[in-house]
């Protein structure tokens, strides 16, 4: 296997036997996240629901269905790009994960966004946007590239939210098919000023 693999692998295992907050007593498997351990692009959820809670695998209900369909409209599969979310333990009735428990599992989107090392990270909805960019909102900063803290940040709304708002899917759908221009360099990014990111979480980058 190769080293990225290995290690992710490792991070896998870590995180499968993780009791570091209350989130695992409720869950049935731990998420790590899935992909190519060389991915140029990695996808940031917020959490695993139900569904991802019972395969143990990262959007694999509706709202990954409908990321599914997004990546095959730039021709990305889901084996092309690694997915994952910021906490890796369902929370109870999908209920929106605690600080305590977001900054508990913030060491392991850390390592794995160290060890894939990804040209542009997508956060999806503004649950992640607020890991890599603070103070701002996924309806003002959808479809910009920034970058933050030297990494090329490209945040969208959660499919989630696109499976409940026609309008949101319009935009979503419009954002996702800049994507490979994105990917290839040819979008200029906003830089943004390291205050724009918990400087505590972003030095672990
Ligand atoms: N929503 C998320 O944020 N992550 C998943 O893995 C599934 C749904």
């Amino acid at each position: 296997m190769k080293r990225k693999e290995e290690l992710l692998t490792q991070l896998d295992r870590v995180i499968g036997n993780c009791k570091n907050c209350r989130l695992w007593r409720t869950a049935s498997n731990a998420v790590p996240g899935e992909g190519h351990a060389e991915a140029v692009v990695m996808f940031v959820g917020e959490a695993p629901g139900f569904h991802e809670d019972r395969q143990g695998r990262p959007f694999v209900g509706r709202a990954g269905q409908l990321l599914d369909k997004l990546l095959a409209r730039v021709g990305l599969r889901r084996e092309d790009v690694y997915i994952t979310n910021v906490v890796k333990h369902r929370p109870p009735e999908n209920r929106a994960p605690n600080k305590d428990e977001v900054r508990t599992c913030l060491p392991y989107l850390l390592r794995q966004i160290q060890v894939v090392n990804p040209k542009v990270i997508v956060p999806l909805g503004r649950f992640a946007l607020e890991i890599f960019i603070k103070d701002q909102t996924i309806s003002k900063v959808h479809g910009q590239l920034f970058k933050a803290n030297g990494r090329l940040v490209f945040p969208l709304y959660h499919p989630a939210a696109a499976l409940r708002s026609e309008s949101v899917l319009h935009e979503l759908e419009k954002d996702f098919s800049g994507l490979p221009k994105v990917l290839k360099g040819e979008v200029k990014p906003q830089v943004l000023e390291n205050r724009n990111g918990d400087k505590n979480q972003l030095e672990l980058f």
